[in-house]
């Protein structure tokens, strides 16, 4: 019951369901003008990423 850590939030892919902790290394990083920085799946390349509290 004790011990619910602090998790931080976590991002999940929308095409393909990947999931992983927001800011973790699993997510590549792309640079894309205009934009500026945006997450990338590593699954599937996609950056339609949502994140989740
Ligand atoms: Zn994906």
């Amino acid at each position: 019951m004790s011990g619910e850590t602090a998790t931080a939030r976590s991002s999940r892919c929308r095409r393909c369901g990947f999931e992983a902790p927001g800011g973790a290394d699993d997510w590549l990083r792309i640079e894309v003008p205009k934009l500026g920085r945006m997450t990338q799946c590593p699954e599937c390349e996609s950056t339609d990423i949502i994140t989740q509290r």
